[in-house]
Protein backbone atom coordinates (compact mmCIF):
# COMPACT_ATOMS: atom_id res chain seq x y z
CA UNK A 1 0.00 0.00 0.00
CA UNK A 2 1.62 3.42 -0.94
CA UNK A 3 0.15 4.95 1.86
CA UNK A 4 1.71 2.50 4.06
CA UNK A 5 5.66 3.16 2.65
CA UNK A 6 8.05 6.15 3.46
CA UNK A 7 9.09 8.48 0.50
CA UNK A 8 12.31 6.36 0.41
CA UNK A 9 10.57 3.13 -0.02
CA UNK A 10 7.91 4.75 -2.33
CA UNK A 11 11.29 5.84 -4.17
CA UNK A 12 12.64 2.43 -4.67
CA UNK A 13 9.44 1.06 -6.03
CA UNK A 14 8.84 3.89 -8.13
CA UNK A 15 12.85 3.22 -9.65
CA UNK A 16 12.11 -0.32 -10.32
CA UNK A 17 8.70 -0.56 -11.28
CA UNK A 18 6.21 1.26 -13.99
CA UNK A 19 2.77 -0.29 -12.81
CA UNK A 20 0.21 0.46 -10.13
CA UNK A 21 -3.05 -0.45 -9.02
CA UNK A 22 -5.67 2.58 -8.26
CA UNK A 23 -9.24 1.18 -6.78
CA UNK A 24 -12.33 3.59 -6.82
CA UNK A 25 -16.00 3.57 -6.25
CA UNK A 26 -18.76 5.02 -4.63
CA UNK A 27 -20.46 5.83 -1.37
CA UNK A 28 -23.86 5.20 -2.04
CA UNK A 29 -27.26 3.48 -0.91
CA UNK A 30 -27.36 -0.32 -1.40
CA UNK A 31 -30.65 -1.38 -0.10
CA UNK A 32 -31.19 -1.14 3.81
CA UNK A 33 -29.16 -4.99 4.07
CA UNK A 34 -25.56 -3.18 2.61
CA UNK A 35 -22.84 -0.50 3.70
CA UNK A 36 -23.14 2.80 1.73
CA UNK A 37 -19.66 1.79 0.94
CA UNK A 38 -20.39 -1.13 -0.84
CA UNK A 39 -18.69 -0.39 -3.93
CA UNK A 40 -15.35 1.35 -2.46
CA UNK A 41 -14.96 -1.02 -0.16
CA UNK A 42 -15.15 -4.08 -2.47
CA UNK A 43 -13.23 -2.88 -5.19
CA UNK A 44 -10.48 -2.13 -2.16
CA UNK A 45 -10.13 -5.17 -1.22
CA UNK A 46 -9.94 -6.79 -4.65
CA UNK A 47 -7.40 -4.36 -5.64
CA UNK A 48 -5.36 -4.94 -2.11
CA UNK A 49 -4.96 -8.76 -2.54
CA UNK A 50 -4.12 -8.76 -6.13
CA UNK A 51 -1.57 -5.33 -5.53
CA UNK A 52 -0.32 -8.56 -2.99
CA UNK A 53 0.17 -11.22 -5.16
CA UNK A 54 1.26 -9.68 -7.96
CA UNK A 55 3.96 -7.59 -6.55
CA UNK A 56 2.61 -4.21 -7.36
CA UNK A 57 2.05 -1.28 -5.11
CA UNK A 58 -1.81 -0.20 -4.57
CA UNK A 59 -2.98 3.43 -3.90
CA UNK A 60 -5.82 4.37 -1.24
CA UNK A 61 -8.89 3.50 -2.58
CA UNK A 62 -11.32 7.09 -4.20
CA UNK A 63 -14.08 6.38 -2.32
CA UNK A 64 -16.39 8.94 -3.92
CA UNK A 65 -17.87 8.71 -7.78
CA UNK A 66 -20.76 9.21 -10.03
CA UNK A 67 -23.92 8.35 -8.29
CA UNK A 68 -26.28 11.40 -8.40
CA UNK A 69 -28.80 8.94 -9.09
CA UNK A 70 -29.01 7.18 -5.92
CA UNK A 71 -29.18 10.81 -3.90
CA UNK A 72 -32.77 10.41 -2.78
CA UNK A 73 -31.63 7.89 -0.76
CA UNK A 74 -30.32 8.90 2.80
CA UNK A 75 -26.14 8.92 2.58
CA UNK A 76 -25.45 9.04 -1.03
CA UNK A 77 -22.22 11.28 -1.52
CA UNK A 78 -22.16 12.23 -5.52
CA UNK A 79 -19.87 14.24 -6.95
CA UNK A 80 -19.85 15.52 -10.78
CA UNK A 81 -18.72 13.07 -13.47
CA UNK A 82 -15.85 16.14 -14.40
CA UNK A 83 -15.23 16.28 -10.76
CA UNK A 84 -14.57 12.72 -10.64
CA UNK A 85 -12.63 12.24 -14.02
CA UNK A 86 -10.47 15.24 -13.11
CA UNK A 87 -9.67 13.91 -9.69
CA UNK A 88 -8.89 10.39 -10.92
CA UNK A 89 -7.27 12.25 -13.47
CA UNK A 90 -4.84 13.84 -11.41
CA UNK A 91 -4.08 11.31 -9.51
CA UNK A 92 -3.18 9.11 -12.19
CA UNK A 93 -0.70 12.06 -13.43
CA UNK A 94 1.11 12.14 -9.89
CA UNK A 95 1.85 8.70 -10.52
CA UNK A 96 3.37 9.24 -14.14
CA UNK A 97 5.48 11.93 -12.22
CA UNK A 98 7.06 9.15 -10.47
CA UNK A 99 7.69 6.95 -14.19
CA UNK A 100 4.48 4.98 -13.41
CA UNK A 101 3.22 4.15 -17.06
CA UNK A 102 0.95 1.54 -16.67
CA UNK A 103 -2.12 1.94 -14.53
CA UNK A 104 -4.96 -0.62 -13.22
CA UNK A 105 -8.30 1.00 -12.08
CA UNK A 106 -10.31 -1.10 -9.90
CA UNK A 107 -13.54 0.39 -10.82
CA UNK A 108 -16.27 -0.57 -8.22
CA UNK A 109 -19.26 1.33 -9.52
CA UNK A 110 -20.27 1.02 -13.15
CA UNK A 111 -21.76 4.35 -12.76
CA UNK A 112 -18.10 5.55 -13.04
CA UNK A 113 -17.51 4.22 -16.48
CA UNK A 114 -18.21 6.24 -19.26
CA UNK A 115 -15.62 8.87 -16.74
CA UNK A 116 -13.02 6.89 -16.66
CA UNK A 117 -13.41 5.39 -20.31
CA UNK A 118 -13.05 9.12 -21.08
CA UNK A 119 -9.88 9.72 -18.87
CA UNK A 120 -8.33 6.75 -20.24
CA UNK A 121 -8.25 7.39 -23.71
CA UNK A 122 -7.40 11.04 -22.82
CA UNK A 123 -4.31 9.69 -20.48
CA UNK A 124 -3.29 6.98 -23.64
CA UNK A 125 -2.85 10.44 -25.81
CA UNK A 126 -0.34 11.14 -23.18
CA UNK A 127 1.52 8.36 -22.61
CA UNK A 128 -0.24 6.77 -20.00
CA UNK A 129 -2.12 3.59 -20.45
CA UNK A 130 -4.58 2.94 -17.60
CA UNK A 131 -7.19 -0.26 -17.84
CA UNK A 132 -10.11 -0.64 -16.05
CA UNK A 133 -11.08 -3.82 -14.13
CA UNK A 134 -14.64 -4.53 -13.24
CA UNK A 135 -15.41 -7.05 -11.03
CA UNK A 136 -18.78 -7.86 -12.20
CA UNK A 137 -17.07 -7.94 -16.02
CA UNK A 138 -14.44 -10.03 -14.41
CA UNK A 139 -16.46 -12.99 -13.14
CA UNK A 140 -19.07 -12.96 -16.22
CA UNK A 141 -18.24 -16.19 -16.89
CA UNK A 142 -19.48 -17.64 -13.60
CA UNK A 143 -21.72 -15.13 -12.51
CA UNK A 144 -24.79 -16.70 -14.39
CA UNK A 145 -24.44 -19.96 -13.05
CA UNK A 146 -23.90 -18.88 -9.63
CA UNK A 147 -27.17 -16.28 -9.16
CA UNK A 148 -30.43 -16.38 -10.97
CA UNK A 149 -31.28 -13.27 -13.20
CA UNK A 150 -33.32 -11.49 -10.54
CA UNK A 151 -30.52 -12.07 -8.07
CA UNK A 152 -28.08 -10.27 -9.80
CA UNK A 153 -28.85 -6.25 -9.93
CA UNK A 154 -28.37 -3.58 -7.37
CA UNK A 155 -27.70 -4.05 -4.31
CA UNK A 156 -28.90 -7.81 -4.93
CA UNK A 157 -28.03 -11.22 -3.75
CA UNK A 158 -25.30 -11.37 -6.30
CA UNK A 159 -23.22 -8.00 -4.83
CA UNK A 160 -24.42 -8.77 -1.12
CA UNK A 161 -23.00 -11.92 -1.12
CA UNK A 162 -19.52 -10.57 -2.07
CA UNK A 163 -20.20 -8.38 0.40
CA UNK A 164 -21.14 -10.93 3.03
CA UNK A 165 -17.54 -12.58 2.03
CA UNK A 166 -15.95 -9.60 2.84
CA UNK A 167 -17.55 -7.39 5.53
CA UNK A 168 -19.78 -9.70 7.06
CA UNK A 169 -20.06 -7.38 10.18
CA UNK A 170 -21.21 -4.63 8.04
CA UNK A 171 -24.05 -6.59 6.05
CA UNK A 172 -27.23 -6.96 8.41
CA UNK A 173 -29.41 -9.86 6.67
CA UNK A 174 -32.27 -9.67 8.62
CA UNK A 175 -32.84 -5.77 6.78
CA UNK A 176 -32.40 -7.77 3.31
CA UNK A 177 -35.71 -7.53 1.20
CA UNK A 178 -36.82 -8.65 -2.07
CA UNK A 179 -38.13 -6.14 -4.39
CA UNK A 180 -39.12 -6.53 -8.41
CA UNK A 181 -37.98 -2.84 -9.96
CA UNK A 182 -41.06 -0.83 -11.17
CA UNK A 183 -41.09 -0.29 -14.92
CA UNK A 184 -41.33 3.20 -16.16
CA UNK A 185 -44.73 4.03 -17.61
CA UNK A 186 -42.88 5.38 -21.07
CA UNK A 187 -40.39 2.17 -20.89
CA UNK A 188 -40.85 -0.01 -24.13
CA UNK A 189 -37.46 -1.71 -25.60
CA UNK A 190 -34.20 0.19 -26.89
CA UNK A 191 -35.27 3.34 -24.89
CA UNK A 192 -32.87 4.87 -21.89
CA UNK A 193 -34.07 7.39 -19.09
CA UNK A 194 -32.21 9.55 -17.20
CA UNK A 195 -34.14 7.95 -13.71
CA UNK A 196 -33.33 7.48 -10.58
CA UNK A 197 -32.91 4.44 -8.42
CA UNK A 198 -35.93 5.76 -6.22
CA UNK A 199 -38.02 5.90 -9.63
CA UNK A 200 -37.80 2.41 -9.34
CA UNK A 201 -37.09 0.98 -6.48
CA UNK A 202 -38.55 1.76 -2.86
CA UNK A 203 -35.90 -0.30 -0.74
CA UNK A 204 -32.73 0.08 -3.06
CA UNK A 205 -32.75 -3.39 -4.08
CA UNK A 206 -33.35 -4.44 -7.85
CA UNK A 207 -34.18 -8.04 -7.31
CA UNK A 208 -33.21 -10.59 -4.59
CA UNK A 209 -31.23 -9.79 -2.06
CA UNK A 210 -32.22 -12.18 1.15
CA UNK A 211 -30.65 -15.50 -0.79
CA UNK A 212 -27.10 -13.91 -0.59
CA UNK A 213 -24.19 -15.81 0.51
CA UNK A 214 -20.63 -15.44 1.83
CA UNK A 215 -19.97 -18.73 0.06
CA UNK A 216 -20.73 -17.60 -3.47
CA UNK A 217 -19.41 -14.44 -3.05
CA UNK A 218 -15.89 -15.92 -1.69
CA UNK A 219 -15.77 -17.63 -5.02
CA UNK A 220 -16.26 -14.50 -7.03
CA UNK A 221 -13.81 -12.95 -5.06
CA UNK A 222 -11.28 -15.80 -5.61
CA UNK A 223 -11.88 -15.63 -9.49
CA UNK A 224 -11.75 -11.89 -9.87
CA UNK A 225 -8.71 -11.18 -7.71
CA UNK A 226 -6.93 -14.48 -10.34
CA UNK A 227 -8.30 -12.33 -13.20
CA UNK A 228 -6.80 -9.13 -11.99
CA UNK A 229 -3.64 -10.65 -11.13
CA UNK A 230 -3.10 -12.50 -14.22
CA UNK A 231 -3.88 -8.96 -16.08
CA UNK A 232 -1.45 -7.08 -13.59
CA UNK A 233 1.03 -9.25 -15.25
CA UNK A 234 0.60 -9.02 -18.20
CA UNK A 235 0.66 -5.71 -18.41
CA UNK A 236 3.91 -5.83 -16.40
CA UNK A 237 5.60 -8.00 -19.06
CA UNK A 238 4.17 -6.18 -21.97
CA UNK A 239 6.49 -3.35 -23.40
CA UNK A 240 5.21 0.31 -23.55
CA UNK A 241 5.40 0.94 -27.04
CA UNK A 242 3.25 -1.79 -27.67
CA UNK A 243 0.37 0.09 -25.17
CA UNK A 244 0.26 3.18 -26.41
CA UNK A 245 -1.83 4.90 -29.13
CA UNK A 246 -0.66 4.20 -32.67
CA UNK A 247 0.58 6.70 -35.15
CA UNK A 248 -1.31 8.14 -38.25
CA UNK A 249 -1.53 5.10 -41.19
CA UNK A 250 0.61 5.86 -44.00
ZN1 LIG B 1 -22.79 -1.47 -6.01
Amino acid sequence: MLHEMSWVEAKEYFMKADIAILPVGSNEQHGPQNPLGTDHLIARAIAEEAAKRAGAVCLQVIPFGVSSHHKQFWGTIYISTRTFRNYVKEACLALNYYGIRKIVVVNGHGGNLPALMEMARELRAKEIFVSIFQWWSAASKILPDLFKPEERGHAAAEETSVNLALYPHLVNMDKAVDEDPRKHTAQVEGITLPLDTVDCTVSGVFGKSTTASAERGKRIFEAVVNELVEHVNLLKRAKIEDLMQKPRVK
